[in-house]
């Protein structure tokens, strides 16, 4: 079957971009997609010429895409990269994913960490989940950025990329807003903070769809598992994933719009509420900055002890 001409160069194309109204061919779609990462960077601030960026890598396809950006960067604005991976200990899953991160860092000549839940928490996410009926996500999402904060206060980064592309930040909005929790989205985009201890968070790949993102590392041949974890299937994210993916089909563009109104909604937000809405405590038992007089962490292990 012959494919639709290019809508850059007329070769045959390898991708029909809805949104757009648009075919690309492979290296038409490569450019595309390595300016958007480009305009993220840039128009957010992200990263700034000697800066030390650590990169949140656990081997799956976003971060190892984000990792190869980032590294072909480097060659254009000089800065430092480190790579953080955290093993929550899901057998058949993250020691496989985890390999893939070690290759390419090898490849990359990029310093790697490996932070864990057994070894600096005392309890693997299997293990949780055998003692628990509350959902890994809950668990994972708390100690993972726990840990991912502090692998990169611990090589003395300035800031953690994190490799959340389209489809997870439209499902973040979504989520946010069905649990009556919008202020969460405050500063999202900001790559400031107001704790020294909080290492700012960016976000390189917050223009390109997931499937977009699958498709480069096809193209460039990473070699990538595409995996799912265990226990993704039973979260509340894996419901508004399906259903925005359903959207996205009969309507396209859903998620860019998302994205759009989310930029426009935050920069609001911000501007109507005052920095004491930030402000963080020391948490009493682990001194990491926190909300409540004990952070989550801590209150989640200390359930988990029980
Ligand atoms: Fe952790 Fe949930 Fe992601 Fe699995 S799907 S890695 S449990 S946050
Ligand atoms: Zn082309
Ligand atoms: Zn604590």
């Amino acid at each position: 079957m012959k494919t639709a001409p290019c809508f850059v160069c007329k070769k045959p194309s390898v991708i029909h971009l809805a949104y757009a109204a648009q075919h690309l061919c492979s290296g038409c779609f490569i450019k595309h997609i390595e300016k958007r990462f480009m305009q993220s960077v840039r128009e957010f601030r992200m990263i700034n010429a000697r800066e030390h960026i650590a990169i949140g890598l656990s081997g799956g396809k976003d971060s190892v895409v984000l990792l190869h950006l980032l590294s072909m960067l480097r060659k254009k604005l000089p800065f430092k990269i480190s790579a953080i991976a955290i093993d929550e200990g899901i057998k058949g899953y993250r020691n496989l994913t985890l390999i893939t991160a070690k290759k390419e860092c090898k490849k990359l000549k990029i310093p790697l960490k490996i932070l864990s839940f057994k070894k600096d928490l005392n309890y693997s996410l299997d293990a949780i989940m055998k003692k628990t009926n509350k959902a890994a996500c809950s668990w994972c999402g708390v100690f993972r950025r726990y840990l991912l904060n502090l692998g990169a206060r611990q090589v003395n980064a300035d800031k953690i990329a994190i490799g959340h592309n389209l489809d997870d930040i439209s499902q973040t909005v979504l989520m946010n807003i069905m649990r009556n929790e919008p202020l969460r989205l405050v500063r999202f985009l900001d790559p400031l903070t107001l704790n020294e201890h909080l290492i700012p968070r960016i976000r390189p790949l917050i223009r390109i769809p997931e499937k977009e993102i699958a498709l480069y590392a096809m193209l460039k041949g990473l070699e990538i598992k595409f995996m799912e974890c265990p226990y993704a299937h039973f979260s509340f994210r894996q419901h508004i994933k399906e259903q925005l993916n359903d959207t996205e089909e009969k309507y396209p563009g859903t998620k860019l719009r998302i994205l759009k109104s989310f930029i426009e909604m935050e920069k609001l937000m911000r501007k109507s509420l005052k920095d004491k809405e930030f402000v963080f405590i020391p948490c009493k038992k682990c001194g990491e900055p926190s909300s409540t007089i004990s952070c989550m962490k801590c209150k989640m292990l200390e359930e988990l002890s029980k």
